[in-house]
């Protein structure tokens, strides 16, 4: 619960925001002068002109990231000092918690107890364990010849470009940049348009945690105008993004069309969550199920979408989820005890609005939400809604609708509901709802997805490895293995005479 002493408005009247990019340690606005205006989806208020750069500021950003990385200012120094750096970043998100979490709930829609209590936090919890670990981690000798040595060594890949969404926003960032750094990476950060205003603020408190100028940049902008030229840069060794599944295959096609940099993808979902008759705990079930679909506005890349429910019980379990509504009411998100905020924008809840439609049109029984709320404000809410009665070659089962939308979709069997499940581009997250040991274990296994939970949803920690099957990508966000994705790796010779 964010502390209900604080009067956010009157914080957020208050608030003092700075739009302009960050390049080379400095705060600057794109070289041609360039602004968007920046609104907040709350109540439509504008929140501030926003640096729009372009290609000249990716390459200015670029070549501070370079010069950074060559002459080994953050590479060069020992783990264990990127390390205490690194700790000292993440105090300093501690210490303006309150300012980031105002910040993202205004620019974002999401209520602002999960902004404090959830991003924020998780965000810092990133750069600390990711610090943390770098001076833990070793390389290796191969077993070669008694007259060799053969080192396998990690080397950070150079200049890592980041291209994050705008449902997480300060923590897709630091997911990103953590691991980045901590490898010694120097990093040209764009954050999504519709919500970039943690991500400029993250500038600021990494120079005031020493981190040198030029390892970090932000390049705030459009997808086309500064993300493409980041994805197409010739001096850019890895890209690293997370948004749609969409996007993510052109970022794969610019890699290859520019120097084949590395391209790692994190996408879009449409996750099973498979509830059998055998499950111990409905009420369990049904209040986990309703929160993973419906926290964040539904606006959750691994969101448990599609509700897959055996048959014999589906009536009863319909009942629980739709008790489990009143707890997802769209409220103010300035408010403390709200739980649901506002969608990113008004194309946002427009693009969850004719899904709704969709779902209507081809036969699904609407049984719960499906409207605009809270219009007065000016701003973008959207009912938590609940559809029951859907096959999984609707629209509403087979797209990712990305917000608070429940597919509800019956079945008979154990092998229906795996070839159901499993029937879909996507493969980021699964759930498996039952008390049978061995039948958790076997569906477990066949599920195609990068994450498969039982008897729970949304079990999250940042030792574990987050990524996709399929068309949900490739590589992994968090833990230990995040780091492949910013290192090379390195065999060393050496002839023992
Ligand atoms: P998006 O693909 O529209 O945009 C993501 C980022 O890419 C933004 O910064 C955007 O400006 C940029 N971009 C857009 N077009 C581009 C182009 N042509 N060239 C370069 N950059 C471009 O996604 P979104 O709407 O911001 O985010 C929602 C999507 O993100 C959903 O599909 C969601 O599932 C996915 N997501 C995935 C994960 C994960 O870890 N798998 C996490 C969060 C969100």
């Amino acid at each position: 619960m964010a502390d209900t002493k604080i009067d956010w408005h009157a914080c957020a009247q208050a608030l003092k925001i700075d739009g302009r990019a960050f390049i080379g340690g400095v705060r600057m606005p794109a070289a041609g002068g360039q602004t968007y205006e920046c609104f907040s989806p709350i109540d439509n208020r504008k929140l501030a002109d926003v640096a729009s750069c372009q290609e000249i500021d990716v390459n200015l950003a670029v070549a501070c990231a370079r010069t950074a990385f060559n002459d080994r200012r953050w590479a060069g120094l020992s783990p264990r000092e990127r390390k205490q750096t690194m700790i000292r970043f993440a105090d300093l998100l501690i210490a303006n918690k309150e300012e980031l979490a105002l910040l993202e709930t205004l620019d974002m829609g999401k209520p602002i107890t999960a902004s404090l209590n959830v991003d924020v936090n998780s965000a810092a919890n990133t750069l600390r364990w990711f610090g943390e670990a770098i001076d833990k981690v070793y390389d290796e000798i191969a077993p070669t010849a008694d007259n060799t040595l053969a080192m396998i060594t990690r080397e950070p890949i150079g200049v890592v470009g980041a291209i994050v969404p705008w449902n997480y926003p300060i923590l897709m960032a630091c997911w990103k940049i953590a691991p980045a750094l901590a490898s010694g990476n120097s990093v040209v950060l764009k954050p999504s348009e519709k919500s970039p205003l943690t991500a400029l603020k993250l500038g600021d408190l990494a120079i005031e945690a020493g981190i040198p100028a030029g390892v970090l940049n932000i390049v705030p902008g459009f997808g086309e105008q500064a993300g493409t030229p980041l994805a197409m840069h010739m001096d850019v060794d890895c890209i690293a993004f997370t948004g749609s599944t969409g996007v993510g295959k052109k970022i794969q096609i610019m890699a290859g069309q520019s120097n084949l940099k590395r391209a790692w993808c994190e996408l879009g979902g449409k996750s099973p969550n498979i509830v059998f008759a055998d499950c111990k705990d409905l009420n369990k079930a049904a209040t986990a199920s309703a929160g993973s679909i419906f926290y964040n506005q539904g606006e959750s890349c691994n969101a448990p979408s599609r509700l897959l429910v055996e048959r014999s019980i589906k009536d009863e379990f319909v009942k629980k989820i739709l008790a489990e509504l009143k707890n997802y009411q769209p409220g103010d998100p300035l408010d403390a005890n709200t739980s649901m905020g506002a969608l990113v924008d008004c194309g946002q809840m427009q693009n969850v609005l004719k899904y709704i439609a969709s779902g209507k049109a081809q036969g699904a029984a609407l049984l719960a939400g499906g409207e605009q709320m809270r219009t007065e404000t000016g701003g973008f809410y959207v009912s938590p809604t609940v559809f029951d009665n859907v096959t999984n070659d609707m629209t509403i089962a087979a797209e990712e609708i990305f917000g608070p939308v429940l597919s509800i979709i019956a079945f008979d069997t154990e092998e229906e509901a795996i070839k159901v499940a499993n029937d879909t581009p996507y493969g980021l997250a699964a759930a498996v709802w039952t008390q049978d040991l061995s039948r958790a274990h076997l569906v477990a296994k066949r599920l195609r997805a990068g994450t498969v939970h039982i008897n729970s949803y949304d079990e999250d920690d940042i030792t574990v490895p987050f990524g996709g099957y399929k068309q949900s990508g490739n590589g992994r966000d968090k833990s230990l293995h995040a780091l492949e994705k910013y290192t090379e790796l390195k065999t060393t010779w050496i002839k023992l005479n």
